[in-house]
């Protein structure tokens, strides 16, 4: 494992420098991962040799642009078993994706009385979109209670669900203290009343592959960049039927069959979603991270990942003073904690004084912070590329400052 793991750090040209004078240890990853070398390269070849615009021209850089970009919705849809790859829609990322979800979808099906159900443990992305549009329907937003664990409390969701409810969004893990929910039974007791569902994926696909069909999710959203693909690209994955029912949402090129000064008729799937030049080197820089992806052993990585969690949910629950959030039994790679002494960005940023990147604050997710009494927390997050000597790094840092400050 620890040849596997130096060989695929030097994949990471990120992962080779030093932070105040110490070895970079990057465990930050549920806000961005680092990128291996062949998605960088993907995105200098695209501008040093094919940069065109895609699907007008007939020249030969624009053919390869185009060849490369569509390519790259083959390979996605591929990777996340769509059955066409008229179900992938490329968008700027997570956020995108849901709020194409609320104003093209749910803004034209929903109306007084319906529900939404969120849950507690929802990232603001998941959030602030349904409020918006329960604004202008006069739908209702429910949200499902978490436990004290941070786990979800099924029974509450269950009782929340009705025929009143016409769509649970549900992240599959949560990117602020890493409980990871039972989607796949969440789907199939949400379908049973007659509602659809988003799943927003964006911490998951790092983690596990994803079956969209098996898992009968009817939306998908995730981002490019914490897959070890680029900032500012993701995807929306639908299901026919529902992108079928959805109303385009911002118009311009690409996303039209015909325009006359009085009306406009559309293009096909997935183009109708798609207004404009597209971000055609990060969509193609985006399939080499799937590529990446799909060269590693996947179950290794998990294993590997919920091995380095486990060494900093003990190395940490050691520390005097120090509060792990979220301690539900099946948890993404993410350790979240409070300490009685000093505060998160107190943590954070002495933690940085000895090259260790964390993440501090409430993690774009108030509601869960408000639910556990807490400002925010200190988030170690872990990827492929992580190390137990980076884990063991922070546990002893985290003592030292338990000292500094007791
Ligand atoms: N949902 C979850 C669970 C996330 O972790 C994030 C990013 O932190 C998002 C949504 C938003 O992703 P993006 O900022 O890439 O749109």
């Amino acid at each position: 494992m620890t040849n596997m793991i130096d060989a695929l750090r030097a994949r990471f040209p990120a992962l080779q420098q030093q932070v105040n004078g110490q070895p970079l240890a990057y465990l930050d990853n549920a806000a961005t991962t680092q990128k291996p070398d062949t998605v960088i390269q993907a995105l200098l070849d695209y501008y040093r040799q094919d940069n065109a615009n895609v699907h007008r021209a007939v020249h030969t850089l624009a053919g390869r642009a185009t060849r490369d970009y569509e390519g790259a919705r083959d390979r996605i849809a591929q990777f996340i078993n769509a059955a066409s790859r008229e179900n992938v829609i490329f968008t700027r990322g997570t956020t995108e994706a849901i709020n194409l979800v609320a104003y093209s979808w749910a803004r034209h099906q929903l109306g007084e009385g319906d529900e939404i159900l969120i849950t507690e443990l929802e990232h603001h992305s998941n959030i602030v979109p349904w409020q918006l549009i329960c604004k202008e329907t006069g739908a209702v937003l429910k949200a499902a209670p978490v436990k004290d664990s941070g786990e979800l409390d099924m029974a509450a969701l269950q009782g929340l669900l009705s025929s009143r409810t016409k769509l649970v969004a549900i992240g599959d893990a949560s990117n602020a203290i890493g409980t990871i929910n039972p989607v796949a039974e969440i789907i199939t007791l949400a379908h049973k009343v007659g509602a659809r569902v988003l799943v927003d994926a964006a911490q998951a696909m790092a983690h596990h592959s994803l079956d969209v069909q098996a898992l009968d999710a009817d939306f998908v959203a995730f981002s490019a960049h914490k897959m070890y693909g680029p900032t500012g690209f993701g995807v929306l994955y639908g299901k026919t039927e529902v992108l079928e029912q959805a109303q385009p949402w911002q118009g311009g090129g690409d996303m039209i069959e015909t325009v006359t000064l009085e009306e406009s008729t559309w293009n096909a799937l997935p183009y109708r979603f798609e207004a404009g030049t597209p971000n055609i080197a990060d969509a193609i820089a985006t399939g080499a991270a799937v590529d990446f992806m799909q060269s590693l052993d996947l179950n290794a990585v998990a294993e590997h990942e919920q091995r380095l969690l486990q060494q900093a949910t003990e190395g940490l629950n050691a520390v005097d003073g120090l509060r792990i959030i979220g301690t539900a039994p099946k948890k993404a790679a993410i350790v979240s904690f409070v300490m009685d002494t000093a505060h998160p960005q107190d943590i954070g940023t002495l933690l940085d004084e000895n090259g260790i990147a964390v993440r501090t604050g409430h993690h774009c997710a108030m509601p869960l912070m408000a639910r556990f009494d807490v400002p925010g927390t200190v988030r170690a997050s872990f990827a492929a590329y992580n190390t137990a000597e980076e884990v063991e790094r922070l546990i002893d840092s985290v003592h030292r400052i338990a000292r500094l400050f007791a």
